[in-house]
């Protein structure tokens, strides 16, 4: 068996300076990397997903010029675009799999996207075997609480790397986690990741 790192949507859009940047994102993308290199061979996968929506679009009604930020959002991570790429500091040539989701519609959970290949995630892990999955990145009150919960429902073992995550606002953030936990992920910390 395996196990694999899943890095949510570490973009410039959603790091400082980004349209819809949280605090902590731009401290995600580094930490992550140091992760990645402090301990070369914790994981047998690396996959990291991006939000990916189309231009001139409200994608589904997920982005409006009056946004409530819960359910509508400013114009963010439009397909190749500056701020639709991984933030600079995240070490992108350590991601095996890359995942794009939210084309043309609202994608909160990684799973809902797929690889170059049409590949989703819960396919990809499947076919390496991947039984153990930690989650890092970006929001950790929406699309970290989303992916990491349909994790848990394809049956992976799951751990959030709660000193790798960013959330949009801190009471939406401490209750996901608390919701993941409730719901069976366990929440531990990059130290906690066995070499
Ligand atoms: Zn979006």
């Amino acid at each position: 068996m395996a196990r694999a790192l899943l890095i949510v949507d570490v973009q410039n859009d959603f790091t400082e300076g980004g349209s819809l940047g949280v605090d902590g994102g731009a401290a995600v993308a580094a930490g992550i990397t140091k992760l990645l290199e402090s301990k070369p061979g914790a994981y047998d996968l690396v996959i990291a997903s991006r939000d990916w929506h189309d231009p001139d679009s409200d994608n589904g009604g997920h982005i409006a010029a009056d946004p409530d930020y819960v359910n509508t959002w400013p114009v963010h991570c439009v397909s190749g675009t500056e701020g639709a790429e991984y933030h600079p500091a995240l070490a992108s040539d350590r991601i095996d799999v890359h995942i794009k989701k939210g084309q043309g519609k609202p994608a909160y959970s990684a799973f809902e996207g797929a690889d170059d290949f049409g590949k989703t995630i819960g396919e990809v892990l499947q076919a390496h075997g991947v039984d153990e999955l930690d989650v890092a990145g970006i929001a950790t009150d929406y699309c970290v609480r989303a992916s990491a919960l349909d994790a848990l429902h394809d049956g992976e073992r799951v751990r959030v790397l709660t000193d790798l995550v960013a959330g949009v606002a801190d009471a939406t953030s401490r209750a996901a986690l608390d919701e993941l936990k409730a719901a069976g992920a366990v929440l531990a910390t990059s130290a906690d990741v066995e070499e």
